[in-house]
């Protein structure tokens, strides 16, 4: 016999475990489905480990740029007891999950959901019956197709090495190719990073990242760009990465390959076409409330409704907004204006709202304050001499636009501008701010 329920969710991430506790507590029947351990992307394979091993690379990296500055003896990353460490956040986490839902009475299944129906499902041979159904699937690394792809390893992979590779490549030149090559690069490995793009980090500000530039140099980090991979060719134990540039091709020796090259869900297990949920070029068919405009009765949310950027808070944004239309008819639509976005290199680049370029496209009026900061007391003080800004504020309103960061707490500061923008706040009103001193907040009020 099918479990029947209110709603029956696909994946146990963020999207998925904030709407499945929301609708339930109002007294909902609800199921959750995941074929791999309960708890998402973020906490077990994404954000939370890669801030841990982020976290250690920084600290040693600070040791290292404040010799002869009164600290003296150099000091190493111990890779097994970091990861040990980092288990102690991702271990307990699936067992948690499965706990914290049989108390709410969510059932927990497990296995790979697909559509037989528009209101059905089957997982391991199960049938559910739902009058809801959330896609919240998430997103898997991209097909490169190129021989060899399955030589790659994922994110997943690299976040649990028992051992750090000497030689790491990394496909892509996005957030996850530069946290992790910062990371790996600090704990003593050689790195190349492979971007067919002609600069890293092409979501952030490009002067920016030319300022950051610097940081990926002085760890050693060899970054091509304009550089595509090819194929990659298995030799014993080690990997040869075939990469075509402009003039010719190069083979780059490597003990591990990790895909860094992009991140879209994978519809296709799904079988929605067997569900009536309908799909254009990839994206799924949603109108202002996330609702499928093919099968009323299924939603969607976080990285799979790829509705805002594919970031923890949006998912999280996402399944209040799911949850409050399940319940009480669809009233409600994501808002993503301010998302703020960070890429936990060492140090840190962040941006929220409007970048330069789309500001100009647009035809908006603005006055622009942009500095590379290196002499500025916070940079000095962190001996981090990578340190700069990029500030826009409507000229007609004195409202900001957006802000763009790079340097020590640039991870934090960039949500105080993401607060003002989302409160549209001005200029003024941040520069009016008595913010604590001496911290990173404490620049804001120069920055404008
Ligand atoms: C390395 C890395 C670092 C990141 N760092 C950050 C960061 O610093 N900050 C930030 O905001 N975001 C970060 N992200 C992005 C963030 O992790 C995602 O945006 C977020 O986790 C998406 O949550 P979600 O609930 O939409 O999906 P997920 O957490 O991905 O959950 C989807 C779940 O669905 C399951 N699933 C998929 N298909 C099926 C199926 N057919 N049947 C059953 N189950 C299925 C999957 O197994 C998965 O567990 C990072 C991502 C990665 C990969």
């Amino acid at each position: 016999m099918a479990g029947r329920y209110d709603l029956a969710v696909i994946g146990t991430g963020v999207a998925a475990t904030a709407t499945a506790t929301r609708v339930r507590a109002a007294g909902w029947s609800v199921a959750v489905i995941d074929y791999h351990p309960f708890g998402g992307t973020c906490v077990l394979r994404g954000c939370d480990p890669k801030k841990v091993l982020a976290g250690a690379a920084s600290a040693l990296d600070r040791v290292r740029r404040m010799q002869g500055k009164g600290i003296a003896g150099d000091t190493h990353i111990d890779w097994p007891a970091l990861m040990a460490f980092k288990r102690t956040f991702t271990d307990p986490v699936p067992e948690q999950r499965e706990r914290s839902f049989a108390e709410q009475g969510i059932t927990g299944y497990h296995g790979r959901a697909r559509f037989t129906g528009r209101n059905t499902l089957e997982v391991n041979g199960e049938a559910i019956e739902a009058r809801h159904i959330l896609i919240a699937c998430g997103a898997e690394p991209v097909k490169l197709g190129v021989p060899g792809e399955e030589y790659l390893a994922t994110n997943e992979d690299f976040l649990a090495l028992a051992a750090l590779p000497r030689r790491i490549v990394l496909a892509g030149g996005g957030y996850i190719a530069a946290e992790f090559s910062h990371v790996a690069a600090r704990c003593g490995a050689q790195v190349t990073i492979i971007q067919h793009g002609d600069r890293m980090l092409t979501r952030f500000d490009p002067e920016l990242v030319d300022w950051l530039d610097a940081s990926f140099r002085s760890a050693g980090i060899d970054v091509r760009t304009g550089a595509s991979v090819q194929a990659i060719e298995k030799n014993g134990s080690a990997y040869a990465v075939q990469v075509a540039r402009e003039g010719g091709t190069d083979s780059v020796e490597a003990d591990l390959v990790v895909h860094a090259a992009g991140r879209k869900p994978d519809f296709d297990a799904l079988d929605l076409e067997a569900g009536g949920v309908a799909v254009e070029k990839g994206r799924l068919r949603l109108n202002d409330y996330l609702q499928s405009t093919s099968n009323p009765a299924v939603y969607a949310a976080g990285d799979a409704a790829q509705m805002g950027p594919p970031l923890t808070p949006v998912s999280s944004h996402d399944a209040k907004v799911v949850a409050a239309n399940l319940l009480e008819g669809n009233h409600h639509r994501p808002d993503y204006r301010a998302v703020p976005s960070v890429a936990f290199t060492i140090p840190p680049i962040a941006a929220v709202g409007m970048s330069e370029h789309e500001a100009r496209n647009k035809g908006i009026p603005f006055r622009m304050k942009r500095q590379k900061a290196s002499n500025w007391f916070t940079a000095r003080q962190a001996a981090q001499p990578v340190y700069g800004f990029k500030v826009l504020v409507e000229e007609s309103s004195g409202k900001l636009l957006g802000a763009h960061l790079v340097g020590p707490h640039a991870d934090e500061v960039i949500n105080l501008f993401a607060l003002a923008i989302r409160h549209d706040l001005r200029a003024e009103d941040l520069k009016e701010m008595m913010f604590a001193y001496p911290t990173g907040a404490s620049d804001i009020g120069y920055m404008l």
